[in-house]
This record gives C-alpha cells, structure tokens and sequence, in this order.
C-alpha cells in the first residue's frame, strides 16, 4: 500500500465513503500507458502497438498494453504520437459537446507546457482556427515549442508569459483551456515525488492562484466562448471553489456534459450559492489517472476586437520567395522575415497572427520556421522537417534504426555514401530532421535541446 498523507487519506474518505477503500487498493495498482496518435503523421505508425485498446472519448487515444521504451523510438521523437494519461484526453469530448470544431476558432491554452492539451487541442481545431499555447515557466515553455513543434502544425503560436499579460487580447478567444497548476492528487499512483510535496498548505496555496489564473482568464472570452477548467486533482478546494469564485462574479454558467456513454465517470452537481457541474475522474473507476474537468459558458455580451496586424512587418522579398519555391510546396503560405529567420503562416490566418506580434507577449514559436536563406541557399530549420509543408528539392537519406538513435543523439555517423549537401533524414516513415552530408560524413544538425541523452 502507498504511504499517503493523514489529512489527504481523511479527505477521500469523507469524499467517497464506503468507495475509499477501493480507491486507495487502485493508487496501489500500476498505472495504464496510453498514447494519442498525431492524425497528420499517422500513417504506418500504428504498427508499432499492435494489441493496444481505444479510448473511449479520444478518437486517437491508445492504451497500451506494455509501456515500450519511447525514448529510442524514432516514431516518437517525429511526433507521430504523444503519451499522455487518458482521464486527461477528455477534453477532447468536452470541447466536443461545447464548441463547433468545423468552425474558424480562437483557442488559448493559458497553462500548456509541456504540451499534451495543446498537441491534443492542434488535431482537433480546423485549420482556419488558430492557437495559442501559452507556459509561464521559461524552461517549461522551451519545451513546449519542441513538442509543438514536432506535432508539425503551422496554426500555432507559443508564447511564455503570465496570465496578465494577455490584457491585450480580452474578450477575444473562443476557448481558454486552463489546465491548472495543481496539488497533484491525481498523480500520486505515477508521481511518487507529488506524495511528499502534498500538504493541506500547498492545497490552499494552489486554490489562490487557481481562483486568480481564473479571473484573469475570464476578461479573455467573447460572448458564448467556453472555458475548460481542468486539475489531476480530487479536493474540493481547488476543483469546486475556483469556480464557483469566478460565477459569484456573475456572467457565467456552468455547462452539464452528457456522460452517458462514459460509465465510471463521476458527475457532481455542487450547489455552494451557484449550480457547478464537474466530471471526476477517480482511478478506481476508470482506467486513467486522477482528473477534473469543468466547462464555463460566458453569457455576457462584450465587444470583441482583435489585434490589428503590427505595421511593421517584414515580409519575404520575391527574390527570397523564389529560392523558398524551389525547396518547398508555397501555395497556402506567407513568409515573414522574423529575428533572421524566415517563417511561413498559413495565408487564411495571416492577418489574425501578425496582430499577436502587435501585442506585448513574449513569443516563442510563430508559425513553421524555415531556415534561413543565405545567398540563395536555404539552411533548413528542424521545424520545416516536421511540419505538413511539402518538401521538393531535399532528397531523403532511410536511415537504419542503429543510425536513427545515433541522428537523434546527435551524434555524427559514417553514412558510407558519397552524397553532397542538406539531406531529410528518415527511418521508415518518420522523418526525423536534417543534415548536411559530406561525401561520407555529415553535420547533423539535430537541435541539441532535444537530443537523446541516454544510450540504449
Ligand atoms: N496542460 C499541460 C499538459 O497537458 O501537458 C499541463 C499543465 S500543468 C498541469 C500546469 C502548468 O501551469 C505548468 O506547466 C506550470 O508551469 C504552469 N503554471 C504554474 N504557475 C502558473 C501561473 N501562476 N499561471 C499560469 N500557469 C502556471
């Protein structure tokens, strides 16, 4: 049995009842792998879990029924799939229930590193909508852009600010996602870390500022836009209490989900001075980890103005663009000249992210970076390599799997070929990123921040 705090074991007992026992014997069981497949890149990648079982509110979520080693599998540093605990894949039946995915959408994920809601949220917007996936912590928020950036979609921005800093952007977004920074709870059975760092204190603590992250977030919805709220956390304080703040303030409501074909999912109609539906996700009744899920529903009516594109900025000269079309498929694409590099935007979406370089948010990742282009040459960024742009002029060199971890270590190997210049780097059908071959030696140029550090 899992050592638990006193205060946390009292909680859940006067939580579930006669349930507790149960749910204590399943923090003691071993918790299921899952994963969620990249719909853009999942082609011949389903081989590799063979015998896996669906997720039922998840179209592409997997349970998996031996945890492989991911990190010397190629597929999954090319972003053909992300782990991710499957209580957590809800959202995607929640923004389902709430929102119209054919529709030209704003999306926010306010609290996204290291990415699994934002990954999630980029399969399942339209490609006329845009997001934006935010990570207060700056070491967080580098690994966010990695993991956007291996997801490949050009719709998306990063950027590494607090909440108040989006004052520019209120009333704004469709959807805010705010997965909150929590005490853990739900974690315990994965996380054995988050068992000592648990106490009553750090609960309140974490209900502060979930209550704060909140109110600042509300200013950002237009009229009808949904927030989804979300902790892998059980307790009332940080669950309930949030919301029921933010509906005091009046000009929301809460949304009922219809779980019927979900069993085992717990609904919980609290009436503190507002009616809340939550969704509880307890691991003794589903297969996943500890989980909360809320949906808000603004019913104010607020104008809503986006930023005006910035105007200053530097697009692409022609010269510049006709070297790009000799290595890449442009139709669909703008360029923008940004920090000595180029980058391409969707052209239906331009206007809508140029006004996000018009506001005071610190930006990580603006669209797909190319590269640069240096006298008519363009030195390929890793971001092209993983995005859906079609390549023309760079041939592939198929990589063995022995070859493909030494690439992904960033190590440089003898490639026994007497190829010149920059060359896709590929093993069966991932593509893994670049590198400059020199008859037989090479530059790999694999971003180091990413590397495997490990050996096999
Ligand atoms: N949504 C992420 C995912 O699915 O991969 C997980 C998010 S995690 C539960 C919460 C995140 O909130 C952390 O990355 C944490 O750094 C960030 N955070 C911490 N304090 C914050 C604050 N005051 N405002 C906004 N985000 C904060």
């Amino acid at each position: 049995m899992l050592q638990l705090p006193e205060d946390f074991t009292l909680q859940m007992e006067a939580d579930l009842g006669k349930e507790a026992s149960d749910f204590f014997n399943a923090l003691s069981s071993e918790s299921p792998t899952s994963i969620r497949y990249n719909p853009n890149k999942q082609s011949n990648s389903q081989h590799y879990f063979d015998g896996s079982s669906s997720i039922p509110w998840a179209s592409k979520g997997m349970y998996i029924e031996k945890r492989p080693s991911f990190t010397f599998d190629p597929y999954f540093h090319a972003g053909h799939y992300y782990v991710q605990e499957a209580s957590s894949m809800f959202l995607e039946e929640a923004l389902k229930q709430c929102v119209d995915l054919t529709e030209s959408l704003r999306v926010l994920d306010l609290c996204a590193a290291p990415g699994g809601k934002s990954t999630h949220l980029s399969s399942l917007i339209s490609d006329d909508s845009i997001l934006i996936s935010n990570e207060v912590i700056s070491t967080r928020a580098s690994i966010l852009v990695e993991n956007l950036t291996k997801w490949g979609k050009a719709n998306v921005i990063v950027c590494n600010n607090d909440p108040e800093h989006f004052c520019d952007l209120e009333n704004c977004f469709d959807v805010v996602v705010i997965d909150a920074p929590c005490s853990g709870e739900g974690m315990f059975r994965k996380d054995k870390e988050s068992i000592n760092e648990w106490n009553l204190n750090n609960v309140n603590i974490c209900s502060a500022r979930q209550k704060r992250i909140l109110h600042t977030a509300s200013k950002l919805l237009r009229t009808n836009g949904v927030i989804i709220y979300s902790t892998c956390t059980f307790n009332t304080k940080e669950d309930v209490d949030p919301i029921n703040d933010l509906l005091e303030d009046g000009g929301w409501e809460s949304i009922k989900l219809n779980t019927e074909n979900f069993p085992g999912i717990v609904e919980r109609e609290s009436k503190i001075n507002n009616e809340i539906y939550g969704y509880h996700f307890y691991p003794h009744k589903i297969k996943g980890e500890g989980f909360y899920i809320s949906v808000l529903k603004k019913t104010e009516t607020e104008e809503s103005k986006w930023p005006k594109v910035m105007k200053n900025v530097d697009f692409t000269d022609k010269k510049t663009r006709n070297v790009l079309s000799e290595y890449i498929e442009t139709d669909g694409f703008d360029f923008i000249q940004h920090n000595q590099q180029t980058l391409a935007l969707p052209i239906n979406l331009k206007n809508e992210m140029l006004g996000i370089l018009n506001t005071s948010l610190r930006i990580k990742k603006f669209g797909i970076d190319l590269g640069q282009v240096i006298r008519e040459e363009l030195i390929p960024d890793q971001a092209l390599a993983m995005s859906q742009i079609p390549l023309k002029k760079f041939e592939t060199l198929i990589l063995s799997k022995e070859q493909a971890i030494m690439y992904l270590q960033k190590k440089d190997f003898n490639t026994s070929t007497n190829l010149k210049g920059w060359y896709l780097m590929k093993y069966e059908n991932a593509v893994l990123g670049f590198a400059k071959l020199i008859g037989n030696r090479m530059n790999n140029t694999y971003p180091k921040e990413w590397r495997i550090r490990s050996e096999q």
